[in-house]
């Protein structure tokens, strides 16, 4: 196998435990595998690259990674949810509202996003708003095809429930519950797991129960168990709404969503948390938030942070100094569109000085971890999201070149501030290209016919929202247009 080196105006290496960087650095790896990030290497060489005027650094890893045409995002300015389709209506037939091939599409179009903005590592999230119930193993086999295709590291695993919010003919909120499915469901995603050998080294598997107030408590403690046995990544979505906060207090004797966990076994290093936004439960004080952070903390959870989806929905954690002092490790999510992890860091630095009203609060670095060291801890990988000799040759090559990216005084500042997922030139994934000169390099893929049928099947997908929608309005009355509109 080739030796390649690559040099750069800034190479992102791992030096002592943390990032250093390296000004007019070097990169060399063979395979799949890093040999050296610094200066003055003088072993043998095949083959040699000058970046220019860029930043060589690890692959994002991104935890929480939109997997889907994304939906969330018609609620941006249609609100409240569950009046918009985020919930069903309790009338609604649940049903299948993509055909397979459609659901396919829409995994191979979001990876390419992914890919394109700089994420090596994914742990893909889509909607089941809109689903006959949950993911299938049979699907998740498909985008395991789809991930390898296209060169993605990816912690695959269907999404499983067992049961979901519903809105009632009077407005009212509720839960809907089949346990044996949801148990079938992990059943399913268990043997799934066990079948990933064969895709090679960069598919894993990974536990994906839906989101806390649609797990029944057996559910919960049988996810504890495989994600032991199976010793892989498990994710819950918790912490997140009001309406997670008012059903688990009332299925489980006014428990908080942490302490819920706690009482099933799920608190564990390998847990992945997004969002994590409502601590102490439904009737939260300081002294709650406290204990649901000793909690997460003396486990050693995995905060999943998605600071553009929260800042959208006008939320956000409590705070990067906190999470940190009680051992939780943070890690990052991009969770809508744009799968923009650079928009992430800049957006995540600016929400956490401003919830703790702090300018000192977080810093372009700090977010910086969070989507490489962050996420590789979370993932139980230590060659992961780092560049020295012995870590995977995951790489992405920032461009500084580009005449938006305004005067570089710190290449992690200036990326944050200045930069966002389409200054990312090169995509590197267990020593193969994937994505150059902003084009997928080991898969044919006409990217301009791809946003045009994504564009299609979206407006399609659209017209399903006044059958799932309360009291169902038509599409117009659902998401109106910013202004009055007029066509020809
Ligand atoms: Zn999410």
């Amino acid at each position: 196998m080739k030796i390649i080196k690559m040099t750069a105006r800034y190479v992102i290496g791992f030096k002592d435990g943390g990032h250093h960087i390296y000004e007019n650095g070097e990169l060399v790896y063979q395979g799949d595998r890093i040999l050296f990030a610094g200066h003055g290497y003088e072993g043998p060489l095949d083959e040699t690259q000058d970046m220019g005027n860029a930043l060589i650094g690890p692959g994002f890893i991104d935890l929480d990674a939109l997997s889907d045409l994304d939906s969330t995002v018609l609620a941006f300015d249609n609100q409240p949810g569950w009046k918009k389709g985020r919930l069903p209506a309790s009338d609604w037939q649940r049903r299948e509202t993509y055909s397979s091939d459609e659901l396919d599409f829409n995994k191979r179009y979001a990876f390419t996003q992914l890919l394109l903005n700089g994420i090596t590592t994914i742990a893909p999230i889509t909607s089941i708003l809109y689903r006959e119930w949950a993911e299938t193993a049979d699907e998740f086999h498909r985008a395991a095809d789809i991930a390898a295709s296209l060169g993605v590291r990816a912690y695959l695993g269907p999404a499983y429930m067992s049961g979901y919010g519903v809105v009632n003919p009077d407005g009212s909120l509720d839960m809907r519950f089949d346990e044996q499915r949801g148990l079938k469901g992990l059943e399913e995603a268990v043997r799934f797991a066990e079948q990933l050998d064969q895709y090679g080294d960069t598919i894993s598997g990974m536990l994906a129960p839906d989101r806390i107030e649609g797990c029944t408590p057996e559910l919960l403690r049988q996810t504890a168990d495989a994600m032991r046995t199976l010793d892989c990544p498990a994710r819950l979505h918790s912490c997140q709404g009001q309406f997670e906060l008012d059903m688990v207090h009332e299925l489980h004797n006014g428990l908080s969503s942490v302490q819920l966990m706690a009482e099933y076994g799920l608190l564990d290093r390998r847990l992945l948390l997004p969002h994590l936004q409502y601590l102490g439960g439904k009737h939260s004080t300081p002294e709650k938030v406290q204990r649901d952070l000793a909690l997460l903390g003396q486990a050693g959870v995995n905060a999943v942070i998605c600071p553009i989806v929260a800042g959208r929905h006008s939320k956000f954690f409590h705070g990067v100094r906190q999470f940190q002092q009680a051992g939780i490790n943070l890690s990052l999510g991009t969770d809508t569109f744009p799968p923009d992890m650079i928009q992430n860091m800049h957006m995540g630095t600016i929400l956490s000085r401003v919830e703790s009203n702090d300018i000192t609060a977080a810093s372009a670095a700090d977010y910086y971890n969070m989507a490489t060291l962050g996420g590789a801890r979370a993932l139980g990988r230590d060659d992961l999201g780092r560049l020295c000799a012995g870590a995977k040759a995951d790489i992405m090559v920032f461009d500084f070149d580009s005449i938006y990216t305004g005067q570089n005084f710190d290449p992690i500042t200036t990326m944050v501030l200045n930069g966002n997922g389409r200054d990312i030139k090169g995509v590197i994934i267990n020593g193969e290209k994937v994505v150059w000169d902003r084009q997928l390099v080991k898969v044919n893929i006409d990217l301009q016919a791809m946003h045009h049928q994504a564009q299609q099947q979206f407006e399609r997908f659209m017209t399903s929202y006044p059958e799932r929608c309360y009291q169902h309005p038509p599409l117009q009355e659902i998401f109106p247009p910013s202004f009055p509109l007029s066509r020809p």
